[in-house]
Formats: C-alpha cells, sequence, structure tokens
C-alpha cells in the first residue's frame, strides 16, 4: 500500500509545548516530511482563542529553522482537521499505561469518523515525567520552568 502524503498532523492543547513534545516533533520527523502541530482550542470561550495565538507563536519560534514543521490553530474535531490539512496520519505521543489507555480511544474513534490512522511513539525515557499540567502547577508555585520548555530561536 502507497502512503497518501508524507504529512502527519499533531494535535494537542500544548499548553505549555514542552521538551516531550518537541521530541515526537524531532522524531516524527524521521518519518514524515511535513509535521502540522495543530494547537486545539475551544471557539466558544475567546479567552482561549487569544491564548491559542500567543501559543502557536511560541511553538513556531521553537521550529523557525525547520521548513517542513508548519502551527496551525483549530477548534473542531481532530480528524476532520487532519483528513482537511492533507495529512496521511495523526501523530501522537505515548509516556504511560495512562496515555495508551486514552490514546487508543482517540485513535480508533477517529479512525471510525474518517479513517484516518494514528502513528504514535513512546516518550523517549528521559521525557515520560514531563507534562504540561505539571509544568503549569510548577508555574502556578514560582518555580522555574525552563528545563522543561524548548530553547527558544
Ligand atoms: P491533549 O491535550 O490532546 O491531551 P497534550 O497537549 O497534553 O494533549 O499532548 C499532545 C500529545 O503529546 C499527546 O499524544 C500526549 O500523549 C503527547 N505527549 C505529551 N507529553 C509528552 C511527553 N513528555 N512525551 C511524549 N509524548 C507526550
Amino acid at each position: 500500500m502507497t502512503r497518501k502524503s508524507d504529512t502527519a498532523f499533531y494535535p494537542g492543547s500544548f499548553n505549555p509545548f514542552t521538551i516531550g513534545h518537541k521530541s515526537i516533533v524531532d522524531r516524527g520527523l524521521s518519518i514524515f516530511d511535513h509535521i502540522i502541530i495543530g494547537v486545539g482550542y475551544n471557539e466558544h470561550k475567546p479567552v482561549a482563542e487569544k491564548d491559542c495565538a500567543t501559543r502557536i507563536e511560541k511553538i513556531a519560534s521553537y521550529f523557525r529553522d525547520e521548513p517542513r514543521v508548519s502551527v496551525i490553530a483549530y477548534s473542531g474535531l481532530t480528524a476532520y482537521e487532519a483528513k482537511k490539512s492533507g495529512a496521511c496520519a495523526i501523530l501522537r505521543g505515548v509516556r504511560s499505561v495512562a496515555d495508551f489507555e486514552s490514546e487508543r480511544v482517540l485513535a480508533d474513534i477517529n479512525r471510525r469518523l474518517t479513517g484516518i490512522e494514528t502513528v504514535i511513539l513512546y516518550s523517549l525515557p528521559e521525557y515520560e515525567s514531563v507534562s504540561s499540567s505539571t509544568v503549569r502547577e510548577l508555574k502556578n508555585f514560582g518555580a522555574d520552568v525552563s528545563p522543561y520548555l524548548p530553547e527558544e530561536k
């Protein structure tokens, strides 16, 4: 079977985008020629849309030297957005058994909706404990979160 396109759609809330997310994109580029990072937001919350624009700018800055990566915002169903973007697959990451279960459900739903397959990459061991929610929590308590965030270019 031939691949339908050379692009993957990497969806998430990326609140914030961490070194764990960056690693999935970097490694995904050894499989796909292009990766579209889709930052999902809730269109019924105007604040979320504004936050999303700031998030996109930041993520794009991490990939300034990598023309094979683009970043977009979306608010609809992931499977429809992935198809619309021309991607042949959804890219996701898995850190733990808990991630595995939720990713299995999402992959199944997305396949049922549009036929799109999901490619899962296991987290590198050194990023298994890195999560956006932990970074947010640490930040709320004034801790330095820079070790968990990609380097700005
Ligand atoms: P969502 O809001 O859709 O749950 P996130 O923005 O938290 O997603 O993450 C997007 C994707 O990246 C998910 O597949 C998630 O499992 C994966 N991911 C998040 N953190 C890591 C990490 N440290 N290593 C590998 N994959 C990760």
